[in-house]
């Protein structure tokens, strides 16, 4: 017999506060925009396949900006794609998050020097609250990315961000 077993079997009473529920809601379900740039966008796909499962922690891909929580800016961004992310970001509904995965993404990477054509880190144009080193970074290094962006999550007040 289990240590739980008819424990709730009666009407029982959980206390939290409410923002702490709401958190915990959203944090276990963050829809994320289905967009990749470039290499990095392998390594996002691959978190996504059943070996790292991404599903698991509630982050689930969807195709539209209106219906999505968070983006994740897997790979170079090049001046010419700079401007449809900014419009991507505007589209998402608050609160949003963003995942800047790596070097490319967080500060230009290997064009950081000559690339004329690349944004030397997407920051410059939209707020991101995670980083992930790499280049490219590998499955873990994202999820671990993926639990930071929920801890942030976790310790919002929504007070604040809404
Ligand atoms: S950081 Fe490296 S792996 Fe990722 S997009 Fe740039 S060059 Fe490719």
């Amino acid at each position: 017999m289990g240590l739980l077993d008819k424990e709730f079997s009666d009407g029982n009473i959980v206390v939290a506060n409410v923002e702490d529920l709401l958190n915990w809601a959203r944090l276990s379900s963050v829809w994320q925009l289905g967009f990749g740039l470039a290499c990095c966008a392998i390594e996002m796909m691959a978190t996504s396949a059943s070996h790292y499962d991404f599903d698991r922690f509630g982050l689930i891909p969807r195709n539209t900006p209106r219906q999505a929580d968070a983006i994740i800016i897997s790979g170079t961004v090049t001046l010419k794609m700079a401007i449809r992310i900014k419009r991507l970001y505007e589209q998402i509904p608050d609160p949003k998050y963003i995942i800047s995965m790596g070097s490319c993404a967080n500060s230009g990477g290997p064009y950081w020097e000559h690339g004329y054509h690349v944004l030397k880190g997407v920051d410059r144009i939209i707020p991101v609250d995670v980083y992930v080193p790499g280049c490219p970074p590998r499955p873990e290094a994202l999820l671990e990315g993926l639990l930071k962006l929920q801890e942030k999550i976790r310790n919002e007040s929504l007070r604040k961000k809404l």
